[in-house]
């Protein structure tokens, strides 16, 4: 007998409540939530598609990550800290298998971060996932793509190009591929930096996270200020992971156009400790890529001296 879409909420969605600013939740025509005062509260939403964003036949406890991932990220972002989330399901039919999966996924992600599910919408389509985060920041420190100013150093955190090349792999050998490689796996289940987005708040002069591959991004960052910057190419994190697999220049390419790090990218002030020094910028993990300069554009350097960047670069997405 299929299951119903109250069985459906009941078994895979609604859960003890864990968070006391939860006034209610799951189960009644809306949910009532406490802010803390003083706080700004941060709201963002991000849908995925079958077929654009993640491949049929995807792992479902690796659907129910990403959904959650991208959104966190965003939060990260921001400089926040996230509370509680919406979830909004079309599902081709209820099997049972799939959404086990991917409620594992979701939860084991929320429940890393203290997120807790509060409502959300079930209807029966094509399969996309909608997830609306919410979250708090104080709104003085938060962290806005329209804070870069010319002398500020350009850094990003993690490795780039990891993700797009295990989503390479997956097209090549299809969903099935080895999900113990490290490759693809960083693609499927990517880890959202809320612990480096708090520690830039009220610090970074300006932050986005990578999802769209990093040059686009930066010339986004960039319009946002509206400032230039200068991007050293050799300085791009790179991990051996990806290097012992691609030649340097594909590995590049990955870095610069895939998609999916899902990495902050951050301005500091001149001033301010680099990464390695104790200090803001000290934090593990980080990498200074260029600096912000006057004007506006993109210039890649390598070795000191200007090269073209093809904007189109790595194409298994176009
Ligand atoms: P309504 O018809 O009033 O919108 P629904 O039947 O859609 O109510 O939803 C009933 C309750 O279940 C609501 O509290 C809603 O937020 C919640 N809900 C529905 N789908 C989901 C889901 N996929 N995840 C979490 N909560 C859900
Ligand atoms: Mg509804």
């Amino acid at each position: 007998m299929p299951l119903g879409e109250f069985d459906l909420i009941e078994r895979y969605f609604r859960r003890a409540s864990r968070r006391r600013d939860v006034l209610l939740g799951v189960g009644d025509d809306a949910a009532l939530l406490e802010v803390p005062p003083g706080r700004a509260l941060v709201a963002a939403t991000d849908t995925l598609v079958e077929g654009r964003h993640f491949l049929p036949g995807a792992p479902p406890r690796s659907v129910g990550h990403q959904a959650l991932a991208v959104n966190l990220s965003d939060l990260a972002a921001m400089g926040a800290e996230p509370a509680w989330a919406l979830l909004s399901l079309s599902l081709p039919d209820a099997d049972e298998r799939w959404l086990e999966g991917f409620a594992d996924g979701f939860f084991a992600l929320a429940d890393a971060h203290g997120v807790e599910l509060v409502g959300g919408d079930t209807v029966r389509g094509p399969l996309v996932v909608t997830v609306e985060i919410l979250g708090f920041v104080d709104a003085a420190r938060a962290l806005k793509r329209s804070g870069a100013r010319p002398g500020d150093t350009l850094h990003v955190s993690g490795w780039l190009g990891e993700s797009a090349a295990g989503l390479a792999t997956l097209l090549r050998e299809g969903a099935g591929a080895a999900s113990d490689d490290p490759l693809v796996r960083r693609h499927l289940f990517a880890e959202p930096r809320l612990a480096l987005g708090k520690a830039l708040a009220g610090i970074a002069t300006s932050a986005m996270d990578v999802s769209d591959g990093l040059l686009g991004d930066l010339r986004k960052l960039c319009a946002a200020s509206g400032v230039g910057a200068t991007l050293e190419l050799d300085a791009l994190p790179l991990s051996e992971a990806l290097l012992s697999r691609y030649p340097p220049a594909e590995c590049e390419n990955f870095a610069l156009h895939g998609g999916d790090d899902y990495e902050l990218l951050f301005t500091l002030p001149a001033d301010c400790p680099g990464p390695g020094e104790p200090g803001a910028g000290g934090l593990p993990g980080l990498t200074r890529i260029g600096r912000i300069t006057a004007g506006s554009g993109v210039r890649c350097t390598r070795d000191g001296i200007e090269v073209a960047v093809s904007g189109a670069g790595y194409d298994h997405f176009g």
